[in-house]
C-alpha cells in the first residue's frame, strides 16, 4: 500500500459523501495503491451509518468506529494504528482542507522529506476566536520548540509511515508531531495549502482549547529538553543549595562545640536550615520527575482509545 489518508470524524454526517467523492477524484490518475482510514470518533449523528454505506460501496474506504468520543488526537492515533500505507496523510473531515492538495504534498515528500506540513496561508476561520489565538500560539510554539512552522494547527500533513509510528499521542498533542519528530532527526517542509470555510456541520472547538494546548506545549518542551533526565535539572540545583546549607550548619556547629561561640543572634543559622530543606525538596522533585518520565514512557504502550468496529480492515485493538 502506497498511501493511507487518515481522517478523524466527529458529527460530520453532512460532509461524508462529498469528502469521499473529492478524495476519490483527487487520487484518480496518480496510479497509487491507496486507502482512506475514516475514524468515527464516537459521533452522535449518522456519521457511522454513512461511513458504513461508503465502505460497502468502496473497498478503499476503511472505517474505524471508536467506542466513544476520545478527541481528535486519539482518533488520529487510531487512524495511524490502522493505516497500512508507506505514506500517511492526515486531514480534517469537514472539507476545510482540500483533498486536491494531496498530490502536491506527496510530490514534496518525494523530494526527500519525512514530513510535509500544510500551511493555511489564507485561513478561512473567524479572526477573534480562531485566527488570533492560533497566531499567538504558533509564535509561542515555534519559539519554544525551535521548529519553525507558520501553522502548527493545520491537520493537512503528509508523513512517512515511520514518523507517525514512532510517536505516541495524547491530549491535543497532534499539532506537536513536527516538534517531537524533529527531535529525532526528521526532515520537515512546510507548504502553503488551500483552506476553505466550513459549509456543513459545525466546528468542535473554540477558544476553550487554548489552555489545553499550552499545557501540552509545556509537556512537549519538558520532554524534549529534560525528557530523560529531570533529576539532572532539579537534582544538581538541590545538591548545590543543600550542600551550601550543610556547610553553613557545620560551620556553626564547630563554632559552638569547639570555640563556645553562642548561637544567639545569627540569621545565617536560619538560612542554613532553609537551604538544607530546599535542597532536600528539590532532589525529591527531581526523583518524582524521574518517576513521572518513566511512567510516561510506560503508558505509551497503552492505547488512548478503544475500538467498537472496523469495516474493510482488521481491528488493531
Ligand atoms: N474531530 C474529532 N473528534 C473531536 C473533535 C473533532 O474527530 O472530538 C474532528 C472533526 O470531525 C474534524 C476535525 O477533527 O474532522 C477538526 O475539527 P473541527 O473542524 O471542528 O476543528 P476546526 O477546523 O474548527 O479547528
Ligand atoms: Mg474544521
Amino acid at each position: 500500500m502506497d498511501l493511507s489518508i487518515v481522517i478523524p470524524l466527529y458529527n460530520e454526517e453532512d460532509n461524508i459523501k462529498n469528502l469521499h467523492n473529492e478524495i476519490t477524484a483527487a487520487m484518480e490518475g496518480l496510479g497509487l495503491d491507496w486507502e482512506v482510514v475514516y475514524v468515527d470518533d464516537g459521533s452522535a449523528d449518522k456519521t457511522f451509518d454513512l461511513l458504513r454505506e461508503v465502505a460497502k460501496e468502496d473497498i478503499k474506504a476503511k472505517v474505524v468506529g471508536l467506542r466513544r468520543n476520545f478527541g481528535q488526537t486519539a482518533a488520529m492515533s487510531a487512524g495511524f494504528d490502522h493505516a497500512l500505507g508507506k505514506v500517511v496523510v492526515t486531514m480534517d473531515g469537514d472539507l476545510q482542507n482540500d483533498p486536491a492538495d494531496i498530490p502536491m504534498l506527496l510530490a514534496e515528500l518525494n523530494k526527500g522529506y519525512d514530513l510535509v506540513a500544510g500551511w493555511r496561508a489564507d485561513r478561512q476561520d473567524a479572526y477573534l476566536s480562531r485566527k488570533l489565538p492560533s497566531r499567538l500560539a504558533n509564535g509561542l510554539i515555534s519559539r519554544i520548540t525551535k521548529v519553525e512552522l507558520h501553522d502548527y494547527g493545520c491537520t493537512l500533513k503528509a508523513f512517512r509511515r515511520e514518523v507517525v509510528q514512532s510517536i505516541r499521542l495524547y491530549g491535543e498533542m497532534h499539532r506537536f508531531i513536527p516538534a517531537i519528530a524533529s527531535a529525532v532527526g526528521v526532515r520537515i517542509k512546510e507548504v502553503p495549502v488551500n483552506h476553505r470555510a466550513r459549509t456543513a456541520g459545525s466546528s468542535k472547538y473554540g477558544i476553550s482549547r487554548t489552555p489545553r494546548v499550552l499545557l501540552d506545549l509545556f509537556t512537549v518542551k519538558f520532554l524534549l529538553s529534560y525528557g530523560t533526565k529531570p533529576i539532572q535539572l532539579f537534582g544538581l540545583w538541590g545538591l548545590a543549595t543543600g550542600g551550601a546549607g550543610f556547610l553553613l550548619a557545620l560551620y556553626y556547629t564547630i563554632q559552638r562545640l569547639f570555640f563556645a561561640v553562642p548561637l544567639w543572634g545569627k540569621p545565617g543559622l536560619i538560612l542554613a536550615v532553609l537551604l538544607m530543606l530546599v535542597g532536600v525538596q528539590l532532589i525529591s522533585i527531581g526523583l518524582l520527575g524521574e518517576l513521572q518520565v518513566r511512567t510516561y514512557y510506560e503508558t505509551q504502550a497503552k492505547a488512548t482509545y478503544t475500538v467498537r468496529e472496523v469495516l474493510n480492515g482488521e481491528s488493531k485493538r
